[in-house]
């Protein structure tokens, strides 16, 4: 799907301009405070207060290169209209950030983007995450410039998944349907008639799908589970002899680690060891970032902690991930930046792991004397983003950030 970087009307690599937009870019999304707290060995303590952060967080390789992209697109094109395509990353002050500089976001309605407002003269950026081959093919008709920011990892489960695909498999993925990320994934089966994907989201769906395998279940129950994580005209019976696993970059390594193992000991018991050789594949395609912070908070959780932070969008898979691994272990608060930690109130508003809409809950520090707060960030949150939290946990027992040096 992806075109020669000489296409002039298509770019990948840049545009040359690092040291144009460095300045910018530091002054939107360094912070202090973490700069203070990787130098301190990743620890701050003052007037009883310890934040410990995990030596893996925020912005990933993919995310620095896709925000570092736009930012090189609008110096780039000054004069031209540019949009993108859904949000670049899901983190809302960096696509504040991009709307400030005239970048116009495209909706979707959870199908194609609309880009019926799009003219040829203009710039369309395509996301971290990628889009559908249906979105790409369109916008190489209408012939706009495209800025194509996909990160790397995810190009590399898009060619697990063509060659699953190719060779007959259905891919069945591990992830979101609804996700920007999968539902690219997914489209790239379209390339080979016959082509089949089934998205799952978790272990509960991946025994659904077993279960099938060995004979249990009924087809019309299988069929409406899975309506809008299928490609079309998905026949279970014909679909599930043979498989090819992939995941979303951004899931919970060892469940789709897990997934794996059980769908393929599914395939072994209804039909054999050696057919399962034969006809079942899998792939860990989670991104090395989402595992390097996912080990980093295991790592951090093996220390004293009395509650853990967790900063990203709510709409953040990565994040999400990181919730869910620490709240297993230690009282968990996933905020989405540091305005939900109210000082005056003592309050913090926060998504319960598993669970959607904010909640309140008041005295979060509670009132013991020494209290010691793990914090880690999603891959879409900046540096300063972090570092408002940081500030606000401190504040919260009366503490002025501003004091630590
Ligand atoms: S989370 Fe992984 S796949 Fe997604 S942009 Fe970052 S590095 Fe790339």
């Amino acid at each position: 799907m992806t075109l020669p970087e000489t296409t002039p009307t298509y770019y990948r690599k840049g545009f040359g301009l690092k040291a144009e937009v460095h300045d910018t870019l530091a002054a939107d999304y360094t912070g202090r405070l973490v700069d203070l707290l990787r130098q301190r060995d990743y620890m701050l303590s003052m007037g009883g207060v310890t934040v410990r952060l995990a030596r893996e967080f925020g912005f990933c390789y993919g995310v620095e290169r896709a925000v570092e992209y736009a930012y090189q697109t609008r110096t780039k094109f000054p004069d031209r209209r540019i949009f993108l395509a859904g949000e670049i990353i899901h983190n809302p002050h960096v696509n504040e950030k991009l709307r400030e500089m005239g970048i116009t976001f495209l909706r979707s309605d959870g199908g194609d983007f609309d880009y019926s407002a799009v003219e040829p003269l203009d710039v369309v950026i395509l996301p971290a995450f990628g889009v559908t081959m249906h979105d790409f093919e369109t916008l190489r008709a209408k012939g706009v410039v495209v800025v194509d920011t996909t990160c790397g990892s995810v190009l590399n489960v898009w060619k697990r998944v063509d060659s699953y695909a190719r060779n007959g498999l259905t891919a069945v993925i591990h992830g979101k349907y609804y996700h920007e990320e999968t539902r690219a994934t997914a489209s790239q089966v379209s390339r080979y008639s016959g082509g089949r994907y089934l998205v799952i989201r978790n272990m509960d769906e991946a025994r659904i799908v077993c279960d099938y395998i060995e004979g249990r279940g009924t087809r019309e129950g299988f069929v409406a589970q899975f309506a809008r994580a299928a490609s079309p005209e998905f026949d279970p019976d014909r679909d599930l002899l043979r498989v090819g696993v992939a995941n979303q970059t951004t899931m919970l390594a060892r469940e789709s680690l897990a997934i794996g193992e059980e769908i393929g000991q599914a395939l072994a018991r209804a039909h054999g060891a050696d057919y399962r050789a034969e006809h079942f594949r899998t792939f860990d395609t989670i991104c090395s970032a989402t595992q390097d912070r996912q080990d980093a908070v295991e790592a951090l959780l093996r220390e004293p902690l009395d509650a853990m932070l967790v900063i990203g969008g709510y709409n953040s898979s990565n994040t999400i991930s990181l919730a869910a691994i620490c709240a297993a272990k230690v009282r968990t608060y996933h905020v989405e930046d540091a305005t939900c930690l109210d000082v005056g109130r003592g309050v913090i508003r926060h998504h319960l792991v598993g669970a959607s809409g904010e909640v309140e809950t008041a005295d979060w520090l509670g009132t013991a004397e020494q209290i010691s707060v793990g914090l880690t960030a999603g891959a879409s949150t900046p540096n300063n983003k972090i570092g408002e939290a940081v500030a606000r946990v401190f504040a919260t027992r009366g503490i002025d950030a501003s004091d630590i040096v």
